[in-house]
């Protein structure tokens, strides 16, 4: 795709992305710290999170609408309106923007309690999840104003848009952002809404939960933006899940494929689809602290560096599905007959096992589980376990790689293990645990980690690329 940002910079790739997370903006205080860490001269494109805990509390006050718990939903969003009341007013100095930020408050809350008059659709829940981040964007707007920052407001419904396949539509998402940024080249300070967008009907919508990355990174793509930064509350990706495991440290720097794993099996500071726009077009993605700006983070970008472990990550809530055969044999139709079946139901899988007569699968979104089981019985037996977890180790784990097996499976000689699955990627190893397993799993690996086996690089001269 053609860059457009010529017209600000003959160079485009000045232009940087900056995203801030839920707990970034949380309070009137740490509003206030973001506006310090914008650039102070090039070009940039901030991408705004709803303040955090906001969009659960819009999704709870869609459902209890749906429910028809209606006195419930208005309950609540009276507790989030003054929530944001109460920072609207710590957040601006002047009683003139004070005002215009309650006013402004005053005008988004009035929307969703009309919304709440609606009848309850699908398409006006999606409306009610939007406005978290259109009330985060517009009060952030309001204080760079009050600031004499000057920066102009893309609203995001205007140019962000996901097709029939709810995928991002990339041809009017960048003609429209061009068209924007066109009418507005003065400005050096653009902000617009994470997460949210149009469908294909042209409806209201979003990019899925912790989308606003996602929103960083197809921007950065169609910007062809010099980096994208991902600004959150810890310092970059780390090396272990803090949450279960104390040495864990930060790590500094990860190619695009690694960091796709890490993200896709848990590592919760990045969108998974964040990497792919970025890989794309060779744009690096920095990971950053707002409580420590000088931190360096976590680079990500398209250099590989082999060497050793480097990072584990858990993925709780998966079901594993055992299917056998009714015929005995594992014949060439039976593979796509079951991968047909998880196609029809749009479940994407994540490992994969197999013998000659059974196939061993994982999945996450359990949502259509049923009708999944009941079309995979007509040709086989079908057996669900629940409750297990992802464990995907990264690192160099290349073919002509040895050692690395036995040290994984030797840390863990404890731990049952339903499936393992080697040799899928280079970057990764994920082993499936019963959930109750999990901490003591990553803390048994974490002592195998950032270890660099003694390597003996063969080439596999009988390895030929298409
Ligand atoms: N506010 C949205 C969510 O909580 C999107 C985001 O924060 O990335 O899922
Ligand atoms: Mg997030």
């Amino acid at each position: 795709m053609q860059a457009f940002f010529y017209f600000l910079n003959p160079k485009s790739t000045e232009m940087k992305i900056l995203k801030f997370g839920g707990t970034s903006v949380g309070d009137a205080q740490r509003i206030r710290k973001v506006a310090q860490l914008l650039p102070e001269a090039e070009p940039c494109i901030v991408v705004l999170s709803a303040m955090a805990g906001t969009t659960n509390a819009l999704v709870e006050i869609a459902n209890h609408s749906s429910s028809g718990n209606v006195s419930m939903a208005i309950e609540q969003a009276k507790q989030l309106e003054a929530r944001y009341m109460e920072t609207s007013h710590e957040l601006f100095n002047s009683p003139v923007f004070r005002n215009r930020g309650e006013k402004f408050t005053n005008d988004m809350f009035a929307e969703l309690y009309r919304k709440l008059g609606c009848p309850p659709t699908k398409k006006v829940a999606l409306e009610i999840v939007a406005l978290g981040e259109q009330l985060s964007t517009g009060l952030f707007h309001l204080y760079l104003t009050e600031n004499r920052i000057r920066s102009t407001y893309l609203p995001a419904l205007e140019f962000m848009r996901i097709d029939r396949e709810r995928e991002p539509d990339y041809f009017y998402i960048s003609q429209s952002l061009e068209r924007l940024i066109k009418a507005n080249s003065f400005t050096r300070v653009f902000i617009t809404e994470g997460f949210i967008c149009r469908n294909a009907k042209g409806q209201t919508d979003n990019l899925g939960r912790g989308g606003s990355d996602y929103t960083a990174a197809i921007i950065g793509n169609v910007a062809d933006s010099e980096e994208v930064q991902i600004w959150t509350d810890i310092d970059g990706l780390r090396n272990n899940d803090p949450r279960h495991v104390v040495n864990t440290k930060p790590i500094r720097h990860l190619s695009y494929g690694e960091a796709a794993e890490l993200a896709y099996f848990g590592a919760k500071i990045l969108h998974p689809s964040t990497i792919q726009p970025c890989s794309e077009k060779n744009i690096p993605v920095v990971l950053k602290n707002t409580l420590q700006p000088d931190d360096p983070g976590t680079l990500i970008d398209s250099v590989y560096i082999p060497k050793g472990i480097k990072a584990i990550a858990a993925k709780k809530g998966i079901t594993a599905i055992t299917i056998q055969s009714s015929r005995m044999l594992l014949a060439y139709g039976f593979l796509s007959h079951v991968f047909e079946v998880f196609n029809r139901y749009k479940t994407p899988v994540d490992m994969i096992a197999t013998s000659e007569v059974s196939i061993s699968l994982t999945i996450d979104d359990c949502s259509n589980l049923q009708g999944i089981a009941n079309e995979l019985a007509e040709f086989s037996t079908v057996e669900c376990t629940y409750d297990q977890t992802i464990v995907c180790i990264v690192g160099d784990f290349g073919a002509n790689r040895k050692g690395y097996a036995a040290r994984i499976f030797n840390a863990l000689h404890e731990i049952p293990i339903r499936m393992i699955s080697y040799g899928g990627s280079s970057n990764s190893i994920s082993i499936l645990v019963d959930s109750q397993s999990m901490t003591r799993t990553l803390q048994l690996l974490q002592e195998i980690v950032d270890t660099d086996v003694d390597v003996n690089l063969e080439q596999t001269a009988n390895t030929i690329s298409y």
